[in-house]
């Protein structure tokens, strides 16, 4: 079984349509690790594709600020405001569906996926002593987190750590990781709509467990087309801007 894995999509179809086209034929299942709306413009269309292809979905924490689960003071004031507007755009069943998401940590065939971190949904885990704890009590060998839009993740190995990175500059579309026995992995596909890791192509990755495989791509899209659509909509400058620059 091959799984697409897919993060923090904020609401930008025009990333998530390119990541499908470039994993067309290459996956049998679809998992989504939340935050598919904030930020872009889309957050209707990204909803329904994601209800539409996902066989496990979990919530973000924009998905939450959204649906009105959490009040969101600790948000910046352009991510406040994206929040804002798209709560007035979604549509009464794409609210409900973000509402209704459940909380990571969930298993499914062979992998586990959280939005943050492993004890806490809302915890950006962006440092190997922060990914430690979740690594020793990993529900499964192989854990899948979002949150951070850095592609990469970290290892242990009995008492040794591990700090993955795929340093895209050269272009290449994507680096293979083979998963070892008797090692423990949380696994970051990286963000589809809003990278932050300085390569603003889009991220995903496709998990082949029975063969020990993990791929981290990467897919160029038109930023162009979504900025201008956040420009019409009248999204906040900063979070299109961004965009250019993968931060
Ligand atoms: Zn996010």
């Amino acid at each position: 079984m091959r799984h697409l894995i897919l993060s923090d999509i904020h609401a930008n179809e025009t990333a998530l349509d390119a990541v499908l086209e470039a994993a067309k034929g290459r996956w049998d299942e679809a998992v989504c690790l939340g935050d598919l709306v904030g930020y872009g413009p889309d957050p209707n269309e990204v909803t329904e594709r994601i209800r539409e292809i996902s066989v496990a979905t979990i919530r973000g924490n924009h998905d939450k600020a959204v649906a009105g689960l959490t009040d969101f003071e600790e948000f910046n004031p352009v991510a406040r405001a994206a929040v804002l507007w798209t709560r007035q755009q979604l549509q009464p069943r794409n609210l409900e569906y973000l509402k209704e998401l459940p909380k990571g940590p969930i298993q499914t065939d062979g992998f586990s996926m959280i939005h943050g971190s492993v004890h806490d949904e809302d915890e950006y885990v962006f440092a190997p002593e922060l990914a430690l704890p979740g690594l020793q009590d990993a529900p499964l060998q192989v854990v899948f987190f979002g949150h951070t839009h850095i592609q990469g993740g970290y290892t242990l190995r009995g008492k040794e750590m591990g700090v993955l990175q795929f340093k895209s500059a050269s272009g290449n579309p994507l680096a293979r990781l083979m998963i070892e026995e008797g090692t423990t992995y949380l696994l970051n596909p990286g963000s589809i709509g809003q990278p932050r890791d300085g390569d603003p192509r889009a991220a995903f990755a496709i998990a082949n467990l029975q063969e020990r495989v993990v791929e981290f791509w990467r897919v160029a899209y038109d930023i162009e087309a979504v900025q201008s659509r956040m420009t019409r909509v009248g999204l906040p400058e900063a979070l299109a801007l961004r965009l250019s620059f993968g931060r």
